[in-house]
């Protein structure tokens, strides 16, 4: 594409004085997302589960020319949504070239491109920028200060130039005037001091701003937006009042209201393209993973204010593909099939996502997680298995047999084992097993089934994954009651 490269050529372009000079951000990516509007165009691609809450409310507030905050817990694809906003910037903007601040060629607010326009006239040399190049993103912390975000006054600059402190011209510009004709996006916004805030206000309400007493006007065209944990947002004193007053929409995101959204944004979200062998990821395995991060999400041992993110079940699925991935290269295999003991072996990648309130931590985060897992077993199992009998199969093990099922063993040599279990692998219709599936399949099937059984308390296992039978079975099926352990044994006082 060939682009205007002087201030001449760019008036007799598209990118006309009439067209540009009074265009701020906020009318840009308005035009542009009325334009996909029509269109019929998906206008957040990628972003799951959103589409009749949080995706209306976004839309809505950029069509009111908004700044506005996302106000949700961790891992609800915030930052995401942010920095899509690019996607309805225009694809290239013009700048007089060299300026620190992207100066808008018919409009420009520094000094020094005032000076190089008067001098230079229409061959003032024209620079572009991408939409990528316009999106500035800062995680609030209570260290951030004003230089940081606005500037600060450099008395070197201002000696060498001969210029008064007060100058603009000394200003060693911060991150807000940098991202001048783009979006800027602050994270966590209660953890910002409040003097910063206060910084923030004045630069969005008046476009004036003191740098160390020094009064400065910098009329910025940004589009601010925000994000926070809604408890600290509410809370009282962490957000200016004229600064509040100044966020024109308040939107809430949330966790994905469906197993099946969450499982779609796992799927999108995970590596779990590996190169090399095969991968066979069974819809169970992706049901259990998704489902501990649902039960946890209501587990009371869990802290609600800080919520269970979805990088949970992401990071889960990805350690369950490694563990797979390990056995199959140890064992030769072709295919890697994750199993259900993969996903006990994926206890790093929860243990430190969850923060645990009292009771949880008694118990020990590894505990939980392992309960969770426990849990996520036993319901996805009965979506598959709760009309069918499965006596005889609990019959074997009544009878004495014994197996260990190790995660690291292969298939082929558990398959020997498993097919000594009378019933079993003619179970396993429900899980889309055919008779000719491969091995590695076909063996994740039937554990998960001595999995589901297992978690329903119905067979034993024991920490050397041997399932056996349970010595004190109850027979009576209880499968969502939670394991309740005193936490020390109550002797009665004499
Ligand atoms: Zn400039």
């Amino acid at each position: 594409m060939n682009l205007p490269r002087t201030l001449g050529e760019l008036r007799k372009s598209n990118f006309s004085e009439q067209r540009l000079s009074t265009r701020k951000v906020k009318d840009e990516i308005r035009e542009n997302l009325m334009a996909k509007i029509r269109s019929g165009e998906i206008i957040f691609p990628g972003i799951v589960g959103y589409d009749d809450t949080v995706v209306p409310q976004l839309i809505n507030a950029v069509l009111s020319r908004h700044n506005f905050i996302l106000l949700g817990l961790r891992g609800q694809a915030k930052s995401r949504i942010l920095r899509a906003l690019t996607s309805l910037l225009d694809p290239q903007l013009p700048y007089v070239a060299g300026c620190e601040i992207h100066d808008n060629p018919y409009s420009p607010i520094c000094k020094r491109c005032r000076d190089l326009i008067a001098n230079n006239k229409d061959e003032t040399p024209i620079a572009y920028l991408a939409r990528d190049d316009r999106y500035v993103e800062k995680l609030a912390t209570p260290d951030v200060t004003i230089a940081d975000l606005i500037g600060d006054v450099d008395p070197i600059k201002a000696a060498r130039g001969g210029h008064d402190l007060s100058s603009e011209m000394t200003v060693h510009y911060g991150l807000l005037p940098r991202a001048n004709r783009g979006i800027f996006a602050i994270n966590e916004l209660p953890d910002l001091a409040g003097k910063i805030q206060v910084g923030l206000f004045n630069i969005m309400q008046e476009g004036d701003v003191q740098i160390k007493g020094y009064p400065l006007r910098l009329p910025l065209d940004v589009a601010l937006v925000f994000s926070a944990n809604p408890e600290d947002y509410t809370a009282r004193g962490k957000i200016v009042t004229p600064l509040k007053d100044r966020i024109g929409s308040e939107i809430r995101t949330h966790y994905p209201a469906t197993l099946e959204e969450g499982i779609e944004i796992t799927l999108q979200e995970a590596w779990s393209r590996r190169d090399g062998l095969e991968l066979h990821i069974p819809k169970y395995i992706r049901e259990v993973v998704e489902r501990i991060a649902f039960l946890a999400r209501e587990d009371k041992k869990i802290d609600k204010r800080s919520g269970v993110s979805q990088r949970l079940p992401i990071s889960v699925l990805e350690n369950v593909i490694s563990n797979a991935e390990r056995r199959a290269l140890r064992n030769d295999e072709k295919t890697i099939a994750p199993r259900i003991s993969d996903v006990y072996a994926a206890l790093p990648s929860i243990t430190g996502k969850l923060e645990l309130e009292y009771e949880g931590e008694m118990r020990g985060g590894d505990a939980v997680a392992r309960e969770l897992i426990r849990l996520a077993v036993a319901k996805t199992y009965d979506t598959y298995f709760k009309d069918l009998n499965m006596q005889q199969v609990v019959q074997w093990f009544d009878l004495g047999g014994e197996i260990r099922l190790a995660d690291t063993a292969g298939a082929r040599e558990i398959l020997e084992g498993l097919k000594n279990i009378q019933g079993l692998t003619e179970k396993l219709s429900p899980l889309g097993i055919k008779p000719k599936e491969k091995t590695e399949v076909l063996v994740s099937a039937a554990e998960f089934v001595l999995e589901g059984l297992h978690a329903h308390r119905r067979i034993g296992r024991s920490e050397e994954r041997v399932f056996a039978a349970d010595k004190q079975a109850k027979r009576v099926e209880k499968p969502f009651e939670q394991e309740e352990q005193p936490l020390r044994n109550r002797r009665p006082y004499n």
